[in-house]
């Protein structure tokens, strides 16, 4: 039987543990003692930036109450009944297919479009949350000069200045600033304009640019080239410092192709996942083995797994890199390396040379022309600055770009902007670089216009708008257009010029089909045919300045560089590893923490030469020692908080961070909804070889006395509802929680709410430790309603207000729940959650996006995963209309995960996949000891660990 290791989802809840004090106090005999002091967990400061924020969503109460009749019924729409169109959501330029949902003509839900390669029917927390982009009642909806409202009609005046002045000049002095695009009518309009004014210049800039990985590429091979992994072909993949799961483009498919090969009850070789890395990803959290480098070691791993790769260099030091080195060897043609987009070109054109040497092309990975036209690049930014500083812009147009924040703050781009006579800039939102400019005006949602976009394998899509515009503005064909032409073109004929071949009249129903689709057949990038330079072989990555201290920048994975920065679901979207919400805390390893003094919530003054900020410190296990990582995209208007680190980017200077003595609350939910068991392990772990030997091992961990049952009967419907949830494939992204809470109007509570555990998630992702908090194993575990057989909840309402259907299904009826929570206090899972105010009526959503089908819940009222009751009794109705039993049904977390981690189904039905997941030797039951006999079960997560390394990871 295997050992059962204790798993803990904090520092406190480790540190309380007496073994590892008694470890600790060696170590640290302060940081033990301090942190096994109940005191020093209290310290509670109010934080004002939620309350703020909160008080910000309310106000939306009475929209949404008058009726207004339909006096002829809208062509296409059966009331009552859903509408879908194809779209394409963007993010770096790269388009992700999508499926909008409408009810009467309004968009409720984004789905994911199974006919696009970068989808597969996923959807990621991004495109899922465009929903609350499209209503925001804090959208652009004006144009202004110079910060006061202006009319079209000036605009156009000043416009008819600047392109006499383009024509006269050839485009002396214009500059236009984008970000990354993949749109081939954006691109075709900006090479004509180009070739009509050869002086004009296009700078495409992303604050997360895949520069590096352009750059590399280059090196290489010489041209052009973007690699796209092909992970369902591999058996050991090796990710530096590579979130390749979560954040690379396309990674909702590579996400769902790792996830086919790690289940071995379903797989007939499980994939071996190494990654070494300074900061703690997703892709890092699912490793079989991780080992954690700061910024100088990963470039001597690198240069030393290079040597022996391709020079067959024996590797002295470290062990473990050694056996990595074997094991990718002993996998030629069926081993990858994937390298991240932080690290330099050298780096990535090594990672090619090497993937190259171990026959992964055409095999693991493949080559494509690149799909960016770009990369974007911040020299591309400081140089335009420095153009301007001297008085060569004379017009700048800035399009859904935001450098005056997200540019790093040696550019100084704010006073660079200031000597240009003429800037215009165009953005959903008000913010700092519409403020700075002397026109702006509104950008449409991308769901309000006409456009195309690429995928990450050059597939291409006709992006169709949604709505009508809600507010006005331009697209930005249209503002591009308007440098040029008085009168241009609407942006579906440039869309239609650009795809004329589908509407030629041998393919007359082509783009009919392709807008159904939401892809155009046959338009991936072809294969290139590229060889490898020698010299990439040789190349080494520069050294990294050493210094006591790193500091690293990277996205914040749900307001990436600040785009997403006043969206509420992503805002209180706990963030994966941290699980925290709301704040943008600076990130340190345990070990510096503890030098520094630091305890999570100190405010530390941080310098890089001149400058300072402060901010509040999070200790995150697993992180490198002396990096403090600066999560971007917070802090450019105090109004929704956060704190902005873009000014102390690009300063080569020596870091230094202090304790200020001050404290703030950060609303981290890592300890919330705690459930508790004596054997303390809820995410069961075993190793390959340990299943493959005896496939009942999991079986033996169980509690004695579960899965007896005593007082209750079967639930006699003709359905029995059931979920099975693979631990093995989920990656802890949170699509699942974003489309509950899409699917099931649960608003959020704010952070002065989040402090109180008031959190409304239906589904939350539990994430546990095990091992060293300098270098642990971290799990990850959906956790809804378990809709429990013999339901502790149902027995202690007074009310009746929890009650079992005929098909297993633990309801609520909320007319009469009196708000006890006596159930909530009963449920040994902790998926009860209760409304202490309305905050269905204050949050910023509008209740056009609110999904009819499902109740608004009041004050008052407990609310729970109801596993998509809706959608069973839409299936019962068809079903019942049919006269045929039901069929299958998908809950709105099982359609958005990208790896496919949710089965659920009907029991009773002969063969359902649910039943069979069921029958897994993984397959157990959280807190079986309870005897609840949940409907919701759990597969067990494999460790497919190297012998040679041992269970060091
Ligand atoms: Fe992401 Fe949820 Fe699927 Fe896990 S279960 S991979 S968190 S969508
Ligand atoms: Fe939410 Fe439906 Fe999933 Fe339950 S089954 S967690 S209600 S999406």
């Amino acid at each position: 039987m295997s050992q059962i290791a204790k798993q803990w989802r904090s520092l406190d809840e480790l540190v309380a543990d007496a073994a590892t004090i008694e470890r600790l106090s060696d170590e640290f005999p302060d940081l033990a003692e301090a942190l096994a002091s109940p005191q020093n967990r209290r310290r509670v400061i109010r934080m004002l930036i939620a309350s703020t924020a909160a008080a910000s969503l309310s106000g939306c109460g009475d929209e949404g109450t008058r009726l207004v009749p339909a006096v002829r019924a809208p062509e296409n729409i059966v009331p009552g009944l859903p509408n879908f169109f194809s779209g394409a959501h963007l993010l770096n330029g790269y388009a992700t297919g999508v499926i909008v949902a409408h009810r009467m003509g309004r968009p409720i839900r984004v789905d994911g479009n199974p006919l696009h390669p970068a989808s597969l029917g996923a959807v990621d927390v991004f495109a899922q949350a465009e929903l609350m982009e499209f209503y925001d009642p804090q959208r652009d909806w004006a144009i202004r000069k110079r910060g006061e409202p202006a009319s079209e009609g000036e605009l156009q005046q000043a416009l008819a200045l600047e392109r006499d002045e383009i024509v006269s000049s050839r485009g002396r002095g214009l500059r236009i600033l984008t970000g990354s695009t993949t749109s081939p009518t954006f691109v075709a309009q900006i090479d004509a304009l180009l070739k009509a004014y050869p002086e004009a210049r296009w700078i495409q800039w992303e604050p997360f640019s895949r520069v590096n990985v352009a750059k590399g590429a280059q090196l290489a091979y010489g041209q052009a080239v973007e690699s796209i992994p092909n992970l369902e072909a591999a058996e050991v993949i090796l990710a530096l410092d590579s979130d390749l799961l979560n954040g690379a483009p396309g990674s909702l498919s590579l996400a769902r192709r790792f996830a086919a090969r790690r289940n071995p009850t379903r797989t007939a070789r499980m994939n071996r996942l190494y990654a070494i890395e300074t900061i703690p990803t997703l892709t890092g959290a699912m490793a079989d083995h991780r080992f954690v480098a700061g910024p100088q070691e990963l470039n001597r791993l690198v240069t030393t797994l290079a040597a022996a790769l391709l020079a067959d260099e024996p590797i002295v030091a470290p062990q473990w890199l050694d056996a990595v080195a074997a094991d990718l060897r002993s996998h030629k043609g069926r081993a990858l390396i994937h390298v991240g987009p932080e690290q330099p070109p050298e780096t990535h054109a090594l990672v090619h040379a090497m993937n190259e040497a171990l026959g992964a092309r055409n095999n693991t990975f493949y080559l494509i022309a690149p799909v960016l036209r770009d990369a974007g690049d911040a020299h591309a930014l400081s140089d335009l600055a420095e153009e301007m500083r001297k008085g060569d812009v004379r017009a700048l147009l800035i399009l859904d770009a935001n450098p005056v924040f997200a540019a790093p703050g040696a550019v100084g781009f704010a006073e660079a902007m200031a000597r240009v006579p003429f800037t215009f800039a165009l953005s959903r939102s008000p913010n700092k670089t519409t403020d700075a400019a002397l026109f702006a005006a509104p950008l449409l949602h991308p769901w309000e216009s006409w456009s195309d976009a690429r995928a990450f394998d050059g597939t291409a899509t006709i992006v169709q708008p949604q709505a009508l515009p809600l507010y006005g503005g331009y697209d930005a064909h249209q503002a591009l257009a308007l440098l040029t032409q008085a009168q241009p073109p609407t942006t579906l004929d440039m869309v239609k010029a650009v795809w004329a071949s589908l509407r030629r009249n041998d393919a007359k129903d082509a783009w009919n089909a392709a807008l159904a689709k939401g892809i155009i057949e046959g338009s991936a990038a072809k294969r290139s045919n590229a060889t490898l330079r020698p010299q990439a072989r040789t190349l080494s990555p520069p050294d990294v300045p050493s210094g006591t201290l790193t500091l690293l920048f990277r996205p914040d994975p749900y307001v990436w560089d600040g785009r997403y920065a006043a969206n509420p679901w992503l805002r209180e979207l706990p963030r994966p590893l941290t699980r925290i919400t709301w704040d943008n805390p600076l990130l340190i390893a345990p070990k510096t923490a503890r030098r520094l003094e630091l305890e999570n919530g100190d405010i530390a003054r941080v310098t890089v030469g001149a400058f300072q900020a402060t901010a509040p410190i999070w200790i995150v296990p697993g992180q490198a020692q002396n990096c403090v990582v600066a999560s971007l995209g917070l802090g450019e208007n105090q109004e929704i908080g956060g704190y902005d680190y873009y000014p102390l980017m690009g300063r080569n200077t020596e870091l230094k961070v202090e304790k200020t003595g001050k404290r703030v609350d950060i609303a981290s939910v890592e300890r919330h909804q705690l459930m508790f068991d004596m054997a303390g392990h809820f995410v069961r772990t075993g190793a390959l070889e340990e299943f493959l030997n005896n496939k009942d091992f999991l079986t033996e961990q169980a509690a004695p006395g579960a899965e007896q049952n005593l007082y209750r009967r079967e639930p006699e419907g003709p359905a029995a509802w059931a979920m099975s949830i693979d631990l093995n494939a989920c990656i802890g992204c949170n699509a699942c929680v974003v489309a509950c809470q899409a699917e099931n109007n649960i608003p959020v509570v704010g952070k002065d709410q989040v402090l109180r555990q008031r959190e409304l998630h239906w589904l939350r992702i539990d994430r546990y430790y095990e091992g060293d908090a300098d270098q642990p194993n971290a799990y990850f575990q959906p956790v809804l309603c378990m809709h429990c057989e013999a339901a502790p909840c149902e027995t202690v309402c007074p009310v009746g207000a929890t009650v079992h259907d005929s098909e297993g299904l633990n309801v609520m009826v909320y007319n009469r729940c009196i708000g006890t929570r006596f159930c909530a206090n009963n449920c040994p899972y902790k998926v009860r959650r209760f409304n202490y105010f309305a905050y269905a009526r204050e949050e910023r959503r509008s209740p056009l996006a609110r999904n009819p089908e499902v109740t608004v819940r009041a004050r008052g009222v407990m609310e729970k995963c109801t596993f998509c009751l809706q959608r069973i009794a839409a299936e019962r109705i068809d079903a019942d209309r049919e006269n045929r039993p039901v069929g299958e049904v998908t809950t709105a977390c099982q359609a958005a995960c990208p790896t496919q981690a949710f089965t659920f189904g009907n029991l009773n039905e002969n063969g359902s996949a649910v039943g069979e997941r069921k029958q897994s030797p993984l397959s157990y039951a959280l807190l079986a000891s309870q005897n609840t006999r949940p409907r919701v079960s759990y597969e067990a997560r494999i460790v497919n660990r190297n012998q040679e390394i041992g269970k060091t990871r």
